[in-house]
Parts: C-alpha cells; structure tokens; sequence
C-alpha cells in the first residue's frame, strides 16, 4: 500500500517534470474526476430531501445533474483515451485541448453556478488552476485560460446588469447573513476540505519536486560527466574559498596538477573509449586516495587531473601525488584482448600567503619541468612569490 503510493508519487512527479501530453491528460482527468463526482454525489443525495431541494432553482436543478452527469463522462472518455495512449510520447496538442478546456471551463462554470463569492468553489477552482499548469505549459492552458475569465467577465457582467442572478443555481445564495442551512454547512465543508486537502498536497509536493530537482541540477553543474569528479568550475570556487581560509589562518594548502603521459598515444593505439576508461580510472584512483570531505579532487580539462590538499605541506601532498602515481603504474589496462599501463607526470606547489592563483601556475610550471625531465615523475615546490624553489 505504501510501496504503491510511493510509486504513483514518483509516476507523478515524473509526469510533472518530463510533461508528456497524454500522461498529463490523463493525470488531469484523474486529478479532476474525484472532486467532480463528488460534488454530483453530493447534490444527487442531497435533493432527495424536500428542504434540500428547495435550495436549489427547480428549472435548472435536472439540467445541472445532467450537464454535470455530461461533463464527468466526457472527461472520463478523454481519460480512457489517454490512458491507451499513455505510452505515446508525441506531441497531442487536439488531446490536450480537449481535457484541459473542458476541465477548466466546467470547473469554472460550477462555480459560478454555486456562486464564486460564498463558497469554498473559488477553493476548487484555485486547486483546479494550480494542477494544471503544472501539468500543462502556459501555452498550452491560453484556451482553457482565456476562455476561463472569459465566462467569468461576461458572468459579472451579466448580474451586474441584472441579466442573471448571482449563483444562478441556487435559489438562495449559501450565506444570507444568518445561520447557515444544515445543508449548506455540510455541503461548504465537504467541498472546502476535498479542494484544500489536495491543493496543499499538490503545493508542497510541488516545492519538494523543484527542490530535488534543483539539487540535482547543482550537482550535475559541479561535477564532471565521465569520471564524476569535481569539473575545473567547482575546482575553483573551492580554491578561492581555501585560498582565503589559507590567508587567514596560515595553515599548510597544496595543489597537486597531474597529466597523463602520452595520452593520445593511448587514443591513437586503443581507440578513444579506451582512452575514456584511462580518465575514468584516473578519476577512480585519485578520488579513493584522497580525503572525501576535506580534499578536492578534479577533472581539470582533457587528461589533466587536479588536488586541492588542505592542511598538507609540500612533503604531505608529494606522499599523497606518489601513491596515486603508483596506483596508476601498477594497473594493467585490458583492451583488444592485450594489457597496457599508463603513467603521469605531477606538479605540486604549497599555497603561501593565500595567493593560489601564484601556486597554480607554480604547479604548472613543475608538471612542465617533469614531462622535461622524461615524464613519470614529480616536481614540486613552495610557491613563493618570488620564484621557485624546487623540492
Ligand atoms: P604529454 O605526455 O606531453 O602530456 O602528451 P599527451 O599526449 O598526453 O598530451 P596532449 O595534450 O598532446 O594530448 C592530450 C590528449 O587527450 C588529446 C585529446 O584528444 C585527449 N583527450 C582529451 N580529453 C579526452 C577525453 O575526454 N577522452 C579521451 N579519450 N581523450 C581525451
Ligand atoms: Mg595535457
Ligand atoms: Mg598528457
């Protein structure tokens, strides 16, 4: 029972997120139907009782059960039809018409009948308004929308011309000022309750949807696609924000750049998936060598890999780069059927006096100097400001 609620919860949310015309039909219809035949219900039971009736205008009382009774059928067969095409993804633009207009303007002329004013209809109408547009695009609502306030204006205009009554329905409005008919005060409760319920359900699963939503998105901004490290955008935000605490608190910080050797040969000889799954392992090795919550490790562009090491001086981050550089020695790489190992080359500089964009391109400089000197190696040094000072 709970399990299916969490799954419609999530059919739903999927149906909010990646709106497909016939599963947002089909999730109106369905959002529509139970308020709908309720209030037939309600009204169908009701006038059985002669003080009910009287409440009612005689002559529309039968044409309201019957365009009610029409309006339910109509949307139940727009329901049935999505549902076979549920599966569909093109566009329905004929389909969505045909549900939201009807569900829109029917919602719209209910509560005009009952009166907009004295009655929790303006309630129904909110939730009625709030669950299609999540469903549906703007665009897509600009009939039932405009349609909608259409009846509504030329309603107004009509009592205030004196052409129709207000809740034309009725034969009394809901509230004259006294105490409300027993009938009225069940009839406001039930149908406040079944239109705020689910509107406040729909609101806060709304918010919870675009919060996790946009939690995902923030981390698909910060995180690179193939090895899932941090990218070169989130790399630096966390160097600016360390470069500062560095300043301040004078505590060791260190960069640590990497750059796979030969590279291309890699993509040449094996092809360029293999060369992905190099990056992907490279990623691998570098993100379980390194602290989760206190070490940065990132894809910088390309083959080129970078560590921002807090509380690590030159010696800590060297130890740290030469286990990573043995993990990646040490691993054989299968591809075609042959193993092959690939190496790197690493520069290292300490942060001082908070300036990282100084030891970034120290680091740089020392990865230069180590592909130079034949690849496979470390260079690393303080970057003071005044040169380097190799290690
Ligand atoms: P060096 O030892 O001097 O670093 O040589 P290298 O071949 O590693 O360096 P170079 O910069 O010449 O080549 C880097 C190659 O990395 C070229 C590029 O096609 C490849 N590359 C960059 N990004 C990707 C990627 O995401 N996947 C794959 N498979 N290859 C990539
Ligand atoms: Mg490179
Ligand atoms: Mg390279």
């Amino acid at each position: 029972m709970k399990q299916a609620f969490a799954h419609w919860l999530r059919q739903l949310e999927s149906r909010i997120v990646d709106r497909q015309d016939s599963t947002s039909a089909l999730v109106l219809v369905e959002a529509t139907l139970p308020i709908l035949l309720l209030m037939f219900l309600l009204q169908w039971l009701g006038i059985r009782d002669e003080s009910v009736r009287a409440l009612y205008r005689p002559s529309l009382l039968n044409f309201s059960l019957w365009a009610q009774g029409a309006f339910i059928a109509w949307l139940m067969l727009m329901g049935v039809i999505a549902w076979h095409r549920r599966r569909d993804t093109e566009a329905m633009p004929v389909l969505v018409q045909l549900t939201a207009v009807p569900a829109m303007l029917g919602v719209v002329l209910l509560s005009l009948a009952h009166g907009l004013k004295d009655t929790p209809m303006s309630m129904v109408l909110l939730a009625q308004f709030v669950f299609a547009r999540a469903l549906f695009s703007l665009y897509q609502l600009r009939w039932a929308f405009s349609l909608s306030l259409l009846a509504v204006l030329v309603v107004e205009v009509c009592m205030f011309q004196g052409w129709l009554p207000y809740a034309p329905m009725l034969s009394a409005p809901v509230y004259m000022g006294g105490d409300l008919h027993p009938w009225w005060a069940l009839w406001v409760r039930v149908v406040f309750s079944s239109a705020t319920l689910p509107l406040s359900g729909i609101l806060f699963f709304l918010a919870a949807t675009l919060a996790s939503h946009r939690r995902a998105l923030e981390t698909l901004v910060r995180t690179d696609m193939l090895t899932g490290l941090a990218n070169r955008r989130e790399f630096m935000t966390r160097l600016e924000r360390e470069s500062h605490r560095q300043a301040r608190s004078s505590r060791p910080l260190s960069v640590v750049l990497f750059d796979v050797d030969h590279f291309k040969r890699v993509n040449d000889t094996w092809g360029h998936p293999v060369g992905d799954e190099v990056l992907t392992k490279v990623g691998e090795i570098l993100r379980s060598s390194t602290r989760e919550q206190v070490d940065t490790a990132a894809r910088y562009g390309g083959e080129e890999f970078v560590l921002l090491l807090p509380e690590t001086d030159l010696s800590g981050a060297q130890h740290v780069a030469e286990k990573i550089s043995a993990r990646l020695r040490e691993h054989a790489f299968v591809a075609n059927g042959q193993t092959f190992t690939v190496t790197q080359s690493v520069g290292i500089a300490q942060v001082v006096e908070g300036d990282t964009g100084w030891a970034l391109k120290v680091a740089d400089r020392n990865l230069y100097q180590a592909k130079r000197d034949g690849r496979d190696r470390i260079v690393a040094s303080v970057a003071f400001a005044e040169g380097l000072t190799h290690a």
